[in-house]
């Protein structure tokens, strides 16, 4: 069973795969947006948060929005995607990436990942492209970067928008370049699952200026108000489909205390990240079992520390003896190739191999900002895998 978006502390174990983690100022963050007596949207915190978003990133523009999917639903307006129109992206993903293609009447192309970074395949994304492609949708799978002079290459000679689905992403970077700044437009996710979290909450990045009015618009349920409020224009009217993607000041303001502390908790991600890798490294030697390749000028955000089984079985296997030890171990994605709405509304180029050998591979290992126990899950581990 997939398990994002799950919450697996309800499940009760004694170590769970995730737990939502304060770091700072959120409560008296509320308890201020409370007194500038702004709760809905686009206020005091909305453009704190903002303004550190485009800090963080170089990105000329930052939207704040409720979800990361709503992110990447304005994204696929943005590329003006419409019936018929192809866009290309992974098939290991998780399912916002799609749909954002589907609602506009847009036709996903799902292409292979690459078995070493586990994201979308360049070479591959080049023979998808077809008349009606007009966009890639490329995800950065576990924080590492995907091959972004690749695509931005690719974009260039056929006149394609990039779009980065960054929502595991955030303070990654390539050759020093972060995540979010790479495509025409990304897309964050801070999501409780996510390194940076508000509950639900996610970002739009803008790095093509000329999308970034529409953008404002888009996230106004299609009117000019963001103008208007700066007197750009005098009446305030609808002028654009649009829908109402922008979080409330309350939201913002938990997302601005967690913003704040964001060198602190990439820190301690790799900190996490690195003693499973240290944990791990004498069955990986051994060939029992792979973890993350090293990828050089790739630096990740310690979102997602993973193992490969050789098998399903080994797999299945491993879960349950963790779960017999009290300790949530996912795995992810059923791949959208092959999942009933990625059938009927999506198609694919190419063998998908890798990704279905990955998807019935892969386990996740409890990685959030508040976690005790992770010698414990080691140990476990470990145990399991040489049993
Ligand atoms: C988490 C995630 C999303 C969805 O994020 P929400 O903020 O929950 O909408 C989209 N794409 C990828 C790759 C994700 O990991």
């Amino acid at each position: 069973m997939p398990t994002e978006g799950l919450t697996p502390k309800l499940v009760c174990r004694n170590i769970p795969f995730n737990a939502p983690s304060l770091v700072g100022d959120e409560f008296s963050h509320i308890a201020d947006a409370i007194h500038r007596k702004q709760l809905s949207g686009d206020g005091h915190y909305t453009k704190l948060c903002e303004i550190w978003l485009k800090n963080k990133t170089g990105a000329s523009g930052a939207l704040i929005t409720h979800s990361c999917t709503a992110a990447l639903e304005m994204a696929a307006i943005l590329c003006d995607i419409g019936p018929g129109d192809e866009v290309i992206m992974p098939s290991f993903t998780f399912v916002s990436t799609a749909n954002a293609v589907v609602m506009r009447g847009g036709v996903p192309v799902f292409v292979d990942i690459d078995p070493v970074s586990l994201n979308i395949c360049p070479k591959k994304a080049q023979a998808a492209i077809t008349e009606r492609t007009k966009a890639i949708f490329v995800v950065h799978y576990a924080g590492v970067l995907a091959d972004m002079p690749a695509f931005t290459k690719m974009g260039k000679a056929h006149n394609l928008l990039i779009v980065e689905d960054a929502a595991q992403a955030l303070g990654s970077t390539l050759a020093g370049r972060p995540a979010g700044s790479l495509g025409d437009l990304a897309t964050f996710s801070f999501h409780e699952t996510k390194n940076v979290i508000s509950g639900e909450g996610g970002a739009l990045l803008i790095n093509n200026p000329a999308l970034q009015e529409r953008a404002e618009i888009i996230r106004e349920k299609g009117t000019n108000r963001s103008q208007f409020f700066r007197g750009q224009v005098d009446k305030y009217t609808w002028v654009d489909i649009g829908s109402s993607y922008l979080p409330g000041e309350l939201i913002a303001a938990f997302l601005y205390a967690q913003l704040s502390q964001e060198d602190k908790i990439y820190k301690r991600r790799l900190e996490m990240w690195h003693a499973y890798a240290d944990g791990f490294q004498n069955v990986i030697k051994a060939g029992k079992v792979r973890g993350p390749a090293h990828i050089p000028d790739n630096q990740h955000n310690g979102h997602m520390y993973y193992l490969l089984f050789d098998t399903l079985e080994q797999r299945q296997g491993f879960i349950e003896g963790m779960k017999g030890r009290n300790i949530v171990t996912p795995f992810h994605y059923v791949p959208l190739h092959s999942s009933p709405a990625g059938q009927k509304y999506a198609r694919s180029c190419g063998d998908m191999g890798v990704t279905d050998m990955i998807s019935e591979t892969l386990v996740r290992l409890p990685i959030f900002y508040s976690l005790q126990d992770q010698q414990a899950v080691i140990d476990a581990a470990v145990e399991i895998i040489k049993g």
